[in-house]
């Protein structure tokens, strides 16, 4: 598995700090493996490993965990950016009938998936659906929708024998707009292969019935093929989805990939089975831990990333709480509150600040002013903010490119602050905090 090739890459590895170039490299070796071996069309998982090489050098590596590890969490987060960090919907939000063309080659599972999808719609989205098919090349594929219409209660549009695929799309339409259908669902003829006449075809008939929604079906085991098949089809119609077939197979998720990376569109469904309910929003992230086989590394480092921000936050807390807070303890910690959501975030997680204006009211960009206000202190001036008068502001407000209101606002800042904690250690001090953190 790909874990136990990284692990073999990082086992000298023992550093820590930020991934360095040649670490990146190695581990990447074996991400394109993986790739490859998930069914990743080569093109596709060159171009992936090269983006993620580039965000990946440099990177910190999380306390507890090993630099491999941080690999796989950092590919991870690619892959499910790059598959559609969210759950795609379909935008049937037009004028009804709402029509959705369905495309893709012959045996791909159109037919099904129009029918899954048309159950889907009516049951759950209470939608007044009819389904229609277009496929005249094959003498029994008419019937084959119509008797999935009377399995799922949706009806289907009567079969005139004769009809071109454009006659019938002409016929369904004008049905669905005199009978106040929300949904008109066209399953279309396929081929064995991607062939100018069946391009023709599909062009007449989106010409004809002007669809919302163009979705490609792809059988997921028919691997580097499908990628050819997308091809074909994304650079002559006008596509708007994705759906993969056969994901109960033991497709192991890398046709997913290389439908996104070759359609640029999203992967909008999921055929998991034959049974007419085996569709299923497509989830990236479920499907990136399967290219990967690397689920459980990645909730390993998620864990790790937040138990860093607790020791954080409590080493934090035990510092204040010996009652000492200078302007060095405030540009000490910093930083840290930047990682934590910034002081705002702070300041409302301690029970004694929370609703504090001036602190609430720090961004990031203030926060980079903060640190060259305190960097323009002496250091006497850090540990005794109470020496600094009026001139020494103007000093400050100079030298960090501020001004004396800034100046004076983080004095009263860290005034309050400092208040707030001899407020809280008469309260009880920080052990509360502590215990909201476990
Ligand atoms: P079409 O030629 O594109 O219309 O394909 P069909 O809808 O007729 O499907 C071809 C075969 O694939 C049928 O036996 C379907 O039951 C099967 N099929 C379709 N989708 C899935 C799926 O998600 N999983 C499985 N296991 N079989 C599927
Ligand atoms: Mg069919």
């Amino acid at each position: 598995s790909l874990s136990d090739r990284l692990s073999g890459v990082f086992d000298k590895l023992r550093g820590r700090g930020a991934l360095s170039e040649d670490d990146v490299r190695g581990a990447m070796r074996e991400v394109r493996v993986a790739l490859l071996e998930a069914d990743v069309a080569l093109p596709v998982a060159r171009d992936f490993v090269d983006q993620v090489t580039e965000r990946a050098v440099g990177a910190e590596v999380i306390r507890s965990v090993t630099p491999g590890q941080m690999v796989v969490k950092i590919v991870n987060d690619a892959l499910v950016e790059m598959l559609g960090a969210e759950t795609a919907e379909l935008h049937l939000d037009v004028n009804p009938p709402a029509v959705i063309m369905m495309v893709g080659l012959q045996g791909s599972g159109k037919t099904t998936t129009t029918a899954k999808l048309a159950k889907r719609l009516s049951e759950r989205e209470r939608k007044k659906v009819l389904m229609a098919s277009l496929d005249v090349a094959r003498p029994a594929a008419q019937e084959q929708l119509a008797v999935l219409g009377r399995q799922t209660n949706v009806d289907t549009l009567p079969i005139v024998p004769g009809q071109t695929p454009v006659q019938i799309a002409q016929r369904a339409l004008q049905s669905a707009k005199l009978q106040a259908y929300d949904i008109l669902l066209l399953d279309t003829a396929g081929r064995l292969h991607v062939d100018d006449q069946l391009m023709a075809e599909m062009k007449a008939v989106a010409a004809a019935s002007n669809p919302v929604e163009t979705l490609l079906v792809v059988d997921s085991l028919t691997g580097q093929d499908a990628v050819n098949v997308a091809k074909g089809f994304a650079g002559e119609v006008d596509l708007s989805g994705v759906i993969l077939t056969r994901m109960d197979g033991d497709a192991r998720g890398g046709a997913a990939l290389s439908m996104r990376a070759v359609t640029g569109k999203p992967i909008k469904f999921a055929g998991t089975g034959e049974a007419i309910d085996a569709l299923e929003a497509f989830h990236p992230s479920r499907v990136a831990g399967r290219i990967l086989g690397m689920g459980d590394v990645v909730s390993l480092v998620e864990r790790a990333a937040e138990t860093v921000k607790i020791e954080d936050a409590e080493k934090l807390a035990r510092k204040m709480e010996k009652g000492k807070f200078d302007l060095d303890d405030l540009r000490l910690q910093i930083s840290q509150m930047q990682r934590m959501g910034g002081l705002g975030a702070l300041a409302n997680m301690l029970p004694g600040m929370k609703g504090m204006k001036g602190a609430a009211n720090v961004d990031e960009k203030a926060l980079t002013r903060l640190e060259a206000m305190m960097s323009s202190m002496t250091a006497k001036e850090r540990q005794r903010p109470d020496i600094i008068n009026a001139k020494r502001k103007i000093r400050i407000a100079k030298g960090s490119g501020t001004t004396v209101q800034e100046v004076n606002k983080l004095l009263k800042m860290h005034l309050e602050m400092s208040n707030a904690m001899k407020r809280l250690k008469k309260l009880g001090g920080f052990g509360k905090l502590a215990s909201m953190f476990n």
